[in-house]
């Protein structure tokens, strides 16, 4: 059997961290078995989809490497076959048309509420079978009065469901659009889906879809529910939990593979490994390993470990992730030093590849902004004097290179019988605008010599 996953999303909002999270262990399901992994849009909703949130679907899907054999297949492509699926369904009598109003079962509703009982369709129109006529009408399933269904679910065990206690549901609306629970039946039997892997809040529709499963004669899919991600603080996951289009991870400077790594974890383990590679991850992967308990989003844990893939990450692809943010800053980096000489230096310094940008971007910038504080300190007179006989030492020297200017500076601090950090930190303010920067001869070195004999110039005339 070649085992196949789906990702269904609805694009009806953002693509979050916890879809990101389904995603993500159906996809390794399907890697480690050496499957396919299928795309779904479930875009039936009409009133709730939009294509800004296909789109936002779509990029985080190819930002985070997230790839599929098949898809996207969109849903309202497929209404044709949702038709003529559910017409088989009323000729085999294992679906009827039901004509009941709005306030028919909403009075039925309130008198069951009142009465204690779980609200469901009474089955008024289950006998009746009903053609289609002038009034509208809904298609219901037929859903089997008596008898369990049961089913294994890979994380959560068995699961025991009386029929009695399910509905007939809705097949189709009145408006001829297909019900979730329908139109996914039909999907994942067409598509021989043979896991369904999704978010726990669907283990309630299960066994109706069991049950439909049945009535078509078609395969019953294993189920595997995951359970829910919360924010650090135990309440549901929201916008202040990272709860945010899984992009905005991106603009925040964070690398798909550790967003990747961070959320495997979410739920799952292998001992106590934290850190995975792509291969590991799909080799190590299992739902015998998928906790049953709702897990927290922690946000210090995903730093630390973007921080790891920030050193680990290696130098042509961080260069093609830093181009594209720093593009996206207007910063041309043809403009400054080689970005493979940069990235040792600062790769192991910065957080996230924004907190990179920041913290390299007087290299490439003609204009550089002053830490006002910063230059009250350090670039007082008596400073900018050091800075002034310092400059004709530099512009003398022959070689620009680490050893060198270190020398340089050596000598310069002997002469005057004083620490190297009294020009040190006046230079990193005069040639950075800040007092923050790696050892000043590494940074000199980077900045070259004619950026960096200009700016002590604009430095000492200011
Ligand atoms: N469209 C459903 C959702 O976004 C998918 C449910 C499923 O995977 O069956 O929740």
């Amino acid at each position: 059997m070649v085992v196949r996953t789906r990702f269904a999303p609805s694009p009806t909002g953002v693509l979050h961290v916890g879809s990101v999270r389904t995603a993500l262990f159906s996809w390794l399901y399907a890697k480690h078995h050496k499957g396919q992994f299928i795309l779904r849009i479930e875009d039936t909703d009409q009133m709730r989809s939009t294509p800004e949130s296909v789109q936002a679907i779509l990029d985080g899907m190819a930002w985070l490497g997230l790839d599929y054999e098949e898809g996207p297949i969109y849903q309202t492509d497929r209404y044709e076959r949702y038709q003529t699926v559910v017409e088989s369904l009323l000729t085999q009598k294992k679906a009827y048309r039901c004509v009941c109003t709005k306030e028919r079962l909403e009075a039925m509703r309130e008198q069951q509420i009142q009465d204690k009982q779980k609200p469901r369709y009474d089955g008024h129109c289950r006998q009746l079978d009903l053609p289609a006529g002038d009034q509208p009408f809904v298609i219901r399933f037929k859903n089997p009065e008596e008898g369990i269904v049961a089913f294994q679910d890979q994380v959560y065990g068995e699961i025991l469901i009386d029929n009695r206690e399910l509905d007939d549901l809705v097949l189709m609306r009145s408006d001829g659009h297909p019900t979730y629970n329908f139109a996914v039946v039909v999907d994942d039997w067409d598509m021989r889906i043979t896991h369904v892997i999704r978010g726990d809040d669907h283990i309630n529709n299960t066994p109706k879809q069991i049950n439909l499963f049945q009535a078509l004669e078609a395969p019953i899919p294993q189920f595997a529910h995951l359970p829910m991600i919360l924010g650090k603080d135990g309440k549901k996951l929201s916008k202040r939990h990272g709860a945010v289009n899984v992009m905005e991870f991106k603009s925040e400077g964070y690398l798909p593979q550790a967003l990747l790594n961070y959320l495997v974890r979410l739920g799952w383990s292998a001992g106590d490994q934290e850190i995975f590679t792509h291969d590991e991850m799909i080799s190590k992967f299992d739902f015998r390993h998928v906790h049953r308990g709702a897990a927290a989003f922690d946000y210090d844990k995903l730093v630390w470990i973007n921080q790891h893939y920030m050193r680990h990450t290696p130098i042509e692809q961080m260069e093609k992730i830093l181009v594209q943010q720093y593009a996206l800053d207007g910063v041309d980096v043809k403009n400054g030093p080689d970005l493979s000489d940069v990235i040792p230096v600062f790769a192991e310094r910065c957080k996230t590849i924004a907190e990179f940008c920041d913290s390299t971007r007087y290299f490439y910038q003609e204009l550089i902004t002053y830490d006002a504080a910063a230059v009250s300190k350090h670039l007082h007179p008596e400073a900018l004097q050091l800075l002034d006989a310092f400059c004709q030492e530099l512009s003398s020297l022959v070689d620009w290179d680490k050893a060198s200017i270190h020398a340089c500076i050596e000598t310069f601090c002997a002469a005057r019988n004083m620490n190297m950090g009294k020009i040190a930190q006046p230079l990193r303010v005069a040639v950075t605008g800040s007092t923050s920067s790696p050892s000043i001869d590494i940074t000199l070195v980077l900045l070259g010599r004619d950026r960096t004999l200009a700016r002590l110039q604009t430095a000492i005339k200011k």
